[in-house]
């Protein structure tokens, strides 16, 4: 059954709707509640409720939890669990110029592998990973969030072709207008982690042009020396320009020098 909930203030606002952290009137905990303004239009509808369907089929220690769905007049409404580190954007952001230590690059970005895995296990491409959709814990656990641009990966079309992300974490194959798979979610992954180890976006340019330039060349300026020699490489695997090249989140987790890296700095 739905519950009520109490609004407490808006923790981000999108294109689409607009985040709130509530109060649920009976239990007294706090979640966050995401509206989304429903379209008029019947067939964008289904679109619409696509990410509150697709959320809650997930279950997993690295993805937010979902709780309910229910729709108020021209609205949809998801209740999350709250994460209350706030985004991952935030908490790059807040570190201006002091990197992250290796261990913490590494216990985070098993995290996501973990979490996205689960989603691809289950046929469904994110494809909106990017630091900002990425959410921490009080305890500084990954939860993958923001299901918006998420789709069903079936066999008779086995890939969807409208993409719609932030140009900074878009893979080549993208801007080459090839269909969108699950190797162009691992690209993303990789540009978070490059995030996570420099503080700055692997493919930045001061135009369009420019940065789709740099992304189709998987030319990206070179990682510092002090990171271990095995994650420099596999950044630079996740860059590969041809998807097929790239690893997959199953052989990330259990390739011999990626898993062994990831498990020495749990
Ligand atoms: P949009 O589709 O508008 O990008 P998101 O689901 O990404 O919506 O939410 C927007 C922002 O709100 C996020 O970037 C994050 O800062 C915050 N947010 C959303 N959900 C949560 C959550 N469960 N816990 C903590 N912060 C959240
Ligand atoms: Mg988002």
């Amino acid at each position: 059954m739905e519950s009520h909930y109490s609004p407490l203030r808006v923790i981000g606002e999108g294109s689409f709707g607009r985040a709130l952290l509530v109060r649920c009137n009976n239990s007294r905990q706090e979640y966050v509640l995401k509206e989304i303004q429903l379209p008029k239009n019947q067939s964008k509808l289904e679109n619409s409720r696509r990410e509150a369907v697709l959320l809650s089929t997930m279950k997993h220690p690295n993805i937010v939890a979902f709780r309910e769905a229910f729709e108020a007049d021209d609205l949809l409404c998801i209740i999350m669990e709250y994460c209350r580190g706030g985004d991952l954007l935030q908490r790059i952001t807040q570190q201006k110029t002091t990197q992250f230590c290796v261990d913490d690059i590494l216990r985070w970005f098993s995290q996501m592998c973990a979490g996205a895995k689960h989603i691809h296990d289950k046929r469904v491409l994110h494809r909106d990973l990017k630091s900002k959709n990425i959410f921490l814990t009080d305890d500084g656990t990954i939860k993958l969030g923001d299901f918006g641009s998420a789709c069903v990966l079936n066999s008779s079309k086995a890939f969807a072709h409208s993409y719609v992300g932030t140009p900074y974490y878009v893979a080549p194959e993208i801007w080459d207008n090839k269909p969108y798979n699950n190797k162009s979610d691992v690209w993303s992954l990789g540009c978070v982690l490059y995030e996570l180890c420099t503080l700055r976006h692997p493919f930045q340019a001061s135009s369009w042009r420019s940065l789709i330039f740099k992304v189709c060349r998987g030319a990206y300026p070179p990682l510092p020396d002090h990171l271990p020699y095995e994650l420099r490489c596999l950044i630079k695997h996740m860059f590969k320009t041809n998807p097929k090249d790239r690893p997959s989140l199953h052989t990330i987790l259990t390739s011999h020098r990626v898993s062994r890296l990831l498990r020495s700095h749990f």
